[in-house]
């Protein structure tokens, strides 16, 4: 399999035990989530090696991903604009607000990073069929980049998924099923399926692929160097599964690994209230989240009542020094639409909860008045604009 210079491998987070790239999905020890590993001593790697490339895609980070550009399923996806916000500084207190503005990708969130890679490794493994389930960006996203590979994708939604997100995923030509109830229900219902397609099916599924949340890395790349190669003083990001959380850390490390920053920027998972397992174990010390049980929120982005990869989210927070904030869904809408009123920022609905953490945050005094504070916009508002119109009649 072609895999990039420094790529060295899959190691399990739990067991330790390291397979080749021929391994596909989870630890076949112990089941647990594989992470790419790479010989950071076989790169030289130096700021002027990406400045002087142009600021196309995050496949312009090529080494420090698994497979080169050369032979991804691309769209072109990332390399996203990062935008000064200076109402929002002044709404704050802090000297600088920046909104990395993920709802400029392919399908109009950050999920391509991640299906980008992922599709990349089933090409490369020699997939005819991908699977997943989702809340429905992530089932959007992985139709279009198995149309792009000419793979066909098989998606389970629960019927709450958007409307967007579910006829985009059918536009593309994705086998698609819808389930009733909540993400966890289309899960299940994915996994009766898989156990009948174990070696036709290839999954892109959340921490079942090992390729998600490196894709993910790229945001915190293009950040750094966007600003300068300056690292922000928080990084606020809508949490669910942690995917693009985890990801990003593991980018900081490297490039403070590599000598190409000093420290490492502290990460804040923000919530909605109605499940907000990750806030809840943060705030009692504990290593490993509770599973939620009443998921109480419109958000279905974020509503993932057990996330399994929870030990590495806390450890990035941990290890960041950051922190977890949750905010009620009426203050993530309201968030919502003070971004698109006092700046021209369109946030998607679930994304403004990285923005009412961060209001709330700064009310506690979290933040200096010399920070720079980065926002992450991981969709489009037009994803959901039903939703944020339907909270206009209450504003
Ligand atoms: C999937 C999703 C999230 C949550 O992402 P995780 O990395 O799983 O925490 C946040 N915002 C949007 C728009 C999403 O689609
Ligand atoms: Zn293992």
């Amino acid at each position: 399999m072609e895999t990039t210079e420094a790529f060295v491998g899959l190691t399990c987070v739990d067991c330790g035990e390291s397979f080749d790239a021929e391994t596909s999905h989870r630890c076949p020890d112990c089941g647990g989530i594989l992470d790419p590993t790479y010989d950071y001593d076989r790169l030289d790697l130096t700021r002027e090696t990406f400045e002087s490339r142009r600021f196309d895609t995050m496949w312009r980070y090529e080494e420090l991903l698994p497979f080169a550009r050369d032979t991804a399923v691309t769209m072109d996806e990332g390399a996203t604009a990062l935008v000064e916000a200076p109402a929002l500084a002044d709404r704050m207190g802090v000297e600088r607000v920046v909104v990395k503005d993920e709802g400029r990708n392919p399908t109009g969130t950050f999920k391509d990073r991640g299906q980008t890679v992922a599709m990349t490794a089933a090409t490369l493994h020699g997939a005819t069929d991908i699977a997943l389930n989702s809340a429905g960006n992530a089932g959007q996203s992985a139709s279009a980049y198995a149309a792009e590979a000419g793979l066909d994708a098989h998606v389970f939604l629960p019927d709450r998924a958007g409307f967007t997100q579910k006829s985009m995923t059918l536009v593309h030509g994705a086998d698609l099923t819808v389930v009733p109830g909540e993400i966890g229900d289309a899960g299940a219902a994915y996994a009766d399926a898989m156990a009948d397609h174990e070696d036709d099916w290839y999954s892109t599924k959340t921490f079942v692929t090992p390729y998600r949340h490196e894709g993910k890395k790229t945001m915190l790349y293009e950040t750094v160097e966007q600003l300068d190669w300056e690292v922000p003083d928080a990084v606020v990001y809508p949490t669910g599964g942690g995917v693009g959380l985890v990801g990003m850390h593991k980018a900081a490390r490297e490039f403070r690994d590599l000598g190409l920053t000093d420290d490492l920027p502290p990460m804040y998972a923000a919530q909605a209230s109605g499940c907000a397992p990750i806030v809840e174990a943060w705030e009692s010390g504990a290593e490993h989240h509770e599973t939620w049980a009443d998921v109480d929120t419109v958000f279905g982005g974020i509503a993932i009542p057990n996330p399994g990869a929870s030990p590495l989210i806390l450890d990035a927070l941990e290890e960041s020094d950051g922190g977890a904030v949750a905010a009620s869904d009426d203050a993530i809408l309201d968030a919502a639409i003070a971004v698109a009123r006092e700046t021209g920022i369109e946030m998607g609905a679930t994304c403004a909860a990285a923005a009412a953490g961060a209001f709330e945050l700064a009310e506690r005094g979290e933040f200096d008045a010399d920070d720079t504070v980065v926002l992450l916009n991981t969709g489009a508002g037009s994803k959901d604009d039903d939703v944020l119109r339907g909270h206009l009649g209450t504003v």
